[in-house]
């Protein structure tokens, strides 16, 4: 039997579907309050602010149309951007006018794929090197999340052909000991148990998987913690944090195992974790996706045969690269006369104008124009600085740098066969001065492409938060780091001669550290208080980071700003029910707490 609180939970996962925002913000302030808390008093909040504030919840979690000829900001030309602008310009009503803003000169973010002409000894070739991300993870079983249907859609809307990377292809791991482990090459067989790192992940697995198949509450964290405290409480092992663990969190976050959030990190497994396996296999949270996915494709029927098929692990994009969906999505947004895109003009501050209802944006030349909506895409860094403090709860954002190689040496087979290795935590210095997060064969994954350009093209990963606190060596520097880890690592001469480049990108991977949660619930509340949801937040500061969930954070802001409620602030689900049980009213009963002291 479900508990009473368990089963009004689902109820409630259930109804909220497909659309994150719908309005159940308005019975938040009160539903759920603490009877204490409905009377406040505090030095600076009046009773009057605590009324004012509950009327703004109750007003913005209203169903509120798109105002007639609204005017609407994206900061931002980023994936997440142009997918937020896209999908806006389906829908919004003739009359109505989109302006994307961004600081560089060019669109895409991170998003960067060149061609360079490489002529190494005498041999010649043109090599795609992508600086950024290099494929894209469609499937996303971690966090039962569908994000593949909108990269489906604006593939098949754009004349896009994408390649499935080879997913069969062999992931390793940098052991402490100094050798690499191919991970796709555990088999039950006696001569597993020479690995450590084999007998790790069999005996951690093992015991997580009867765990997780018998569990009773309070064998899993129920509050967050760091993901390398829950993987070691549910494998019952340190060693599998820091010598396995931490390579994929290196590989996905560039983050510290014992900082980045579990409850973030493992999404649905988290959520579940504190139920039964019957009750788990009950909850509604899956439905919420399911709901989406039906909801998407009876719209747009034509994506049907495509999610039919099974999600390749990787996709790629052949010789033009990933930068063709950016530069496709804003090639068709130039085609609507409602839609302007201003490059190379940074945003510098946002003021919101309670009276007029407008937010205003002041670019880095001075200019000043006033909207209706503003959706900012950028960093949660970012978002704080034009926002001058306003919002408390981004006062934490933390992103960090990564220092990116590209090399090309014109010999085929300098690296093993396979799609890269990571490195964990725990190789030590001697192993790993170079503060190497992983490496990836870019030559392996795209087998066509491969055999046009030659040679081996290898990317190289430094930094993330090693580099927290340190200076990240220069650019040069990095060139001849990375070789010289190449030579420890794979045998690569350090003077055999290659074409590389390399690139610090700086604050490039946001940090979900333990309570983001909670963090994100208090900052919608801060939304509603002081731009009164005017402005939104999206991209992977706030949801997942990463190229699908930067689609689908686009795809799910238009849709709900348009269908929905033009008031979403873009993270409002924090606030009532995407976090398990024990925090669905944490965001305003938290910020009351804090705000205006029961009397
Ligand atoms: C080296 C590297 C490798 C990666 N590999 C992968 C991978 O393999 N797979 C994967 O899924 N993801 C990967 N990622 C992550 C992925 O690139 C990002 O999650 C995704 O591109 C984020 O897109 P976005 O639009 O949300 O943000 P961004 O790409 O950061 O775009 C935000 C835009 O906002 C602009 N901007 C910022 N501030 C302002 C301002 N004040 N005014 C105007 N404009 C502003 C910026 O110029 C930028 O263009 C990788 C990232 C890096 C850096």
């Amino acid at each position: 039997m479900m508990s009473p609180l368990r089963t009004q939970a689902s109820r409630r996962a259930l109804q909220s579907c497909c659309c994150r925002s719908r309005p159940v913000l308005s019975h938040h302030a009160t539903q759920f309050l603490p009877a204490q808390s409905r009377s406040f008093h505090h030095p600076s909040y009046s009773p009057a602010d605590r009324k004012d504030f509950d009327r703004k919840v109750q007003e913005l979690g209203k169903i509120t149309p798109v105002p007639e000829n609204a005017k609407i900001a994206i900061v931002g030309a980023g994936l997440t951007g142009l997918t937020t602008a896209y999908y806006l310009a389906k829908d919004l009503p003739p009359g109505c006018k989109i302006v994307i803003y961004d600081g560089q000169n060019r669109v895409g973010g991170w998003i960067r794929s060149e061609t360079h002409s490489v002529d190494v000894g005498g041999t010649k070739s043109q090599v795609l090197f992508e600086r950024g991300p290099r494929a894209i993870s469609p499937g996303d079983a971690l966090h039962g999340q569908q994000d593949r249907l909108v990269l489906y859609d604006l593939l098949l809307n754009h004349g896009l052909v994408a390649y499935p990377g080879r997913s069969n292809l062999a992931r390793y791991i940098y052991s402490p000991q100094g050798h690499l482990v191919n991970l796709s090459g555990l088999r039950l067989d006696p001569s597993v148990f020479d690995e450590p790192i084999y007998r790790l992940m069999l005996k951690g697995g093992l015991w997580w998987a009867l765990k997780w198949r018998f569990r009773r509450p309070g064998w899993f964290p129920n509050d967050d913690v760091s993901l390398g405290e829950y993987v070691e409480r549910a494998s019952g092992s340190r060693r599998l944090v820091d010598d396995v663990a931490s390579a994929g969190v290196h590989g996905i976050w560039g983050g510290d195992i014992d900082k980045i959030s579990a409850m973030s990190a493992l999404g649905l497994h988290f959520q579940t974790a504190n139920m039964s396996y019957w009750q788990a296999n009950d909850l509604g949270l899956r439905v919420t996706e399911q709901k989406f996915a039906a909801d998407f494709l009876q719209e747009r029927p034509y994506v049907k045969a495509m999610y039919a098929m099974k999600p390749p692990a990787l996709v790629n994009f052949g010789k033009f690269g990933l930068e063709s969906l950016p530069i496709a999505l804003a090639d068709s947004l130039k085609s609507d006369s409602r839609v302007e895109t201003r490059l190379g003009n940074s945003i510098n501050s946002i003021e919101y104008d309670p009276a007029e209802k407008k937010v205003k944006i002041t670019d880095s030349n001075k200019n000043t124009e006033v909207y209706d909506k503003v959706i900012s895409t950028t960093s949660g860094q970012h978002a704080n600085q034009m926002t001058g403090g306003k919002l408390e709860s981004l006062q934490d954002s933390h992103s960090v740098d990564i220092m990116t190689v590209n090399l090309w040496y014109p010999q085929g087979t300098l690296v093993p066969s396979g799609l890269g290795y990571l490195i964990p935590k725990s190789c030590p210095p001697e192993l790993n001065p170079e503060r190497a997060l992983g490496v990836f064969f870019d030559s392996n994954v795209a087998e066509q492409q491969q055999k046009q350009e030659g040679g081996t093209k290898v990317f190289v990963l430094m930094g993330g938060h090693q580099y927290d606190g340190m200076e990240a060596p220069s650019e040069a520097q990095a060139i001849e780091q990375a070789k010289t880890l190449l030579h420890r690592h794979l045998g690569i001469p350090v003077d055999l001669p290659c074409y590389a480049v390399s690139k610090l990108a700086k604050g490039c991977l946001p940090q979900h550290h333990v309570g983001h949660h909670r963090r994100m619930a208090r900052l919608s509340n801060e939304l509603i208080d002081k731009f009164e949801n005017r402005l939104a937040l999206i991209g992977g500061s706030y949801s997942r980071p990463g190229v699908a969930s930067a689609l689908r954070a686009g795809f799910d802001m238009a849709h709900t700003i348009t269908q929905y409620n033009f008031n979403d602030n873009g993270v409002s689900r924090f606030s009532h029910g995407e976090v398990s049980d024990p925090y669905f009213p944490l965001g305003e009963k938290e910020y009351l707490e804090r705000n205006f002291q029961s009397g």
